[in-house]
């Protein structure tokens, strides 16, 4: 049972926290601190949170789990502001999705303190951003990677690897390189694709034209780019070398297509189409649908 939780940053992922321990029955009270006024009276209004804290040192101070779950790139100043105001007991958390340069804020920002910092990011999610769009069955079935710190104690990663478990999620462990490595490719790299699409035919004359005639292939491909923009630049940036490395890679793969188009080269087409169509079937057939 958690007594007080503080959550930083009150949008889809800490508000669903939220609820998911208050559904659970798992947690007392919980606190929450960010810097959308009317986002957190709307926090306040449906019972995500049962109090608005003044400042991130309020929120924390008696607090027994802490999670961070504003965008990445606010992460560092917040580590600073909190951690003298951390109870000797608490534990504190995040939901970023990006590790290294989180986990190298947090080693800044904690200090002496970061053995109590477990880092962590729910593989589950959506383009709605905000305390109204929180769930508390958003982590059901879901998986949720936690990256320890050599530093951890095991009882500790134990502790936040059962705050997920009590959302309905599991638990997968890896180290934070690989883990960016494997976002780079999977979430990272089709946010921007799917950006970079949207962006590209909504700067043109005729959009409007087109918006207007495109279909649900459309819509799949680039549901996506309605996801906060400030989360995402932070993200891209947090994780540019696994993510520029990745861009070369599908560029090298679109610049192919683009070769055997000219060249009206059905036959390679054809190959990486299948092999395409293929992979996708397994892992659809195979997954638990992690939707981030
Ligand atoms: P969100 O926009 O719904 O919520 C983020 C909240 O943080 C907002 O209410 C915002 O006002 C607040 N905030 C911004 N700067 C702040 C600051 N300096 N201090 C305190 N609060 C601040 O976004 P979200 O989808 O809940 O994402 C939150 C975190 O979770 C991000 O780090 C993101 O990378 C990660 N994440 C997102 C998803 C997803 O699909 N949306 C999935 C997994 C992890």
């Amino acid at each position: 049972m958690i007594e007080r939780l503080a959550i930083l940053g009150v949008g889809l992922i800490g508000g669903s926290l939220a609820l998911a321990l208050k559904q659970a029955g798992r947690v007392g009270r919980v606190v929450g601190y960010g810097r959308g006024r009317a986002n957190l009276d709307e926090a306040l209004a449906l019972g995500v949170i049962d109090e608005i804290a003044a400042s991130p040192e309020a929120a924390v101070a008696g607090a027994d789990r802490v999670l961070l779950a504003m965008p990445v790139g606010a992460m560092a100043a917040t580590f600073v502001r909190i951690a003298p105001h951390l109870a000797d007991h608490a534990l504190v958390t995040d939901a970023g999705s990006t590790k290294q340069d989180v986990i190298a804020a947090a080693r800044a920002g904690l200090g002496a303190r970061i053995a109590r910092f477990v880092p962590g990011h729910p593989i589950a999610g959506a383009e709605k951003s905000g305390a109204a769009a929180a769930s508390g069955d958003l982590y059901v079935g879901r998986n949720v990677i936690l990256t320890p710190l050599p530093e951890n104690a095991p009882d500790d990663v134990a502790a936040i690897a059962d705050l997920w478990r009590a959302c309905g999620a599991q638990i997968a462990e890896m180290s934070p390189v690989e883990h960016d490595l494997i976002f780079a490719a999977v979430s990272h790299l089709p946010h921007l694709a799917a950006f970079a699409l949207v962006d590209e035919l909504a700067g043109r004359p005729e959009a409007e034209l087109f918006f207007r005639h495109a279909g649900s292939g459309f819509r799949d491909f680039t549901r996506i780019a309605g996801s906060s923009p400030a989360m995402w630049r932070d993200i891209a940036l947090a994780n540019r070398q696994a993510l520029v490395a990745e861009l070369d890679a599908y560029l090298s793969r679109l610049s192919a297509y683009r070769d055997a188009l000219a060249a009206g080269d059905a036959d390679t087409l054809m190959q990486s189409f299948s092999r395409a169509s293929q992979a996708r079937s397994r892992w659809h057939g195979n997954n638990t649908e992690n939707d981030e």
